[in-house]
């Protein structure tokens, strides 16, 4: 729990009683350091501000002028970097709704209040504020531009590390996503989602691949040279699918390291599968398939064309995005996406990855509904090379001792 007396907090509401009502209730929690307002506008202006801007936001959803969901999206323009509490007098599926729209944006959610907000609920939020939430974690909120892009380029800063797929009936480890990082020299380790979408604007990405791409492969080979025969996923950008050229370089770097392709899987995002000439992608896409590598459509649930996707592209792997996989199990909305995607994907044949399996919870549900794969931080968080084995051994031991007991 963080300190109650040094945090800024905002209540924005339309409705004065509710504003009065919440300071109240942070005071007599040690919140003291409260401002409200009572419309969206102002509540930028004090976002916008170093000295003003909070660390967390109560938001009400139902606003007359800028309603709630309108006002995240001001939000993620402005790169906000604090959390979010969503305060509604809708239902809860509403609420529930809204959240996961709050975390597509990549916004922090500490939880959400129900009107008439009950002060124990207000407290029990606020005690799961741990120390490294973002706003801690990430002083820096430096915005990257393409030329420190292209200086961590040249200068080779970035590293994959891998995050174990395995499979849900067995627990057998069965390949692993390449996940990409930066080692900052000066900022420290940063995640993809600051600098990706930045190298995609600035023709850089497919610098970028070619660097994932010749570490992956190397590290796959030497897997496989130790009989560890990983099949390594590679996250592909729309912008690396847009010249015939990516194909000639992928299937020369496997071939030249000896790997079999069957044991490389092409992740790609369903979302940003959507452009208008799909040819090229679709050209170079099909033709790795014929080459025997694998391909999997990402984030599946999150975009707009999924079916055409689908159909147009033979895929093998089907992610099922962790946003519907995480707590699916005491959820009936998450649940039946969740569903839907498993029996297609099924139905067409793919391997279905679940994503972002959080819990032993997510774990068992996904037992339950024969999900193939599992991905996420309940087996494993994403490894530098030099931390497999140890994970593995480890792993290998729970799923012996705690997670598939043989049957009698
Ligand atoms: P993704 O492909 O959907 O990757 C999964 C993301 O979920 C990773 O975030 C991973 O660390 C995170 N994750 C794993 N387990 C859990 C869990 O249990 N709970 C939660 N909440 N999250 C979990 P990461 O590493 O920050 O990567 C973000 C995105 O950046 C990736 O999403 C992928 O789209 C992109 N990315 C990563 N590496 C590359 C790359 O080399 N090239 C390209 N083009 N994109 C990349
Ligand atoms: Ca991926
Ligand atoms: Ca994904």
């Amino acid at each position: 729990m963080v300190s109650a007396s040094n945090v800024k907090i905002l209540i924005l509401d339309d409705d004065s009683f509710m504003l009065k009502l919440l300071t109240r209730m942070l005071a007599k929690l040690g919140y003291i350091s409260v401002v409200t307002c009572d419309n969206g506008s102002d509540a930028l202006k004090k976002i916008d501000q170093i000295d003003t801007c909070p660390d967390l936001i109560l938001l009400d959803l139902n606003m007359p002028d800028m309603d709630g969901i309108e006002f995240v999206r001001y939000l993620v323009d402005r790169q906000y970097h604090g959390k979010l509490i969503l305060v509604s007098g809708e239902d809860e599926r509403m609420l529930k709704t809204a959240e996961r729209l709050v975390h597509a944006h990549k916004i922090s959610m500490l939880g959400y209040l129900l009107k008439p907000v009950n002060p124990e609920k207000l407290s029990e939020i606020l005690q799961q504020w741990e120390p490294n939430s973002s706003t801690e974690q990430q002083p820096n909120k430096k915005i990257y531009v393409a030329a420190d892009i292209q200086s961590a380029l040249a200068q080779h800063e970035l590293v994959n590390y891998y995050q174990p797929k395995v499979s849900v009936a067995t627990g057998e480890v069965i390949g692993a996503e390449t996940l990409v990082r930066w080692h900052h020299p000066k900022d420290g380790i940063i995640l993809p989602d600051r600098f990706i979408s930045i190298a995609e604007e600035n023709n850089l990405i497919d610098d970028l691949t070619h660097q994932v791409l010749q570490q992956a492969i190397a590290q796959a080979k030497q897997w496989h040279e130790k009989g560890l025969t990983l099949r390594i996923g590679i996250n592909v950008s729309m912008d690396n699918l847009a010249s015939l050229d990516f194909q000639g370089f992928v299937v020369n770097l496997v071939t030249e390291n000896g790997l079999p392709p069957q044991k490389i899987v092409l992740e790609v995002t369903e979302s940003q599968l959507m452009g208008s000439d799909t040819r090229i992608p679709l050209e170079i896409l099909t033709r790795l398939r014929l080459k025997r590598f694998h391909l999997s459509i990402d984030d599946f649930g999150t975009g707009h064309s999924s079916m055409a996707q689908l159909r147009d592209i033979p895929f093998n792997e089907l992610k099922i995005d962790q946003g519907f996989v995480h707590r699916a199990c005491e959820d009936d909305t998450l649940r039946a996406i969740y569903d839907a995607s498993l029996s297609m994907g099924k139905q067409l044949g793919m391997d279905i990855v679940a994503e972002g399996v959080e819990d032993r919870n997510d774990w068992e549900f996904l037992r339950q509904t024969g999900c193939d794969m599992a991905q996420g931080n309940f087996i494993s968080r994403p490894l530098l090379p030099n931390d497999f084995p140890r994970w593995m051994e480890e792993w290998q031991n729970k799923v012996r001792t705690e997670l598939i007991v043989a049957p009698a």
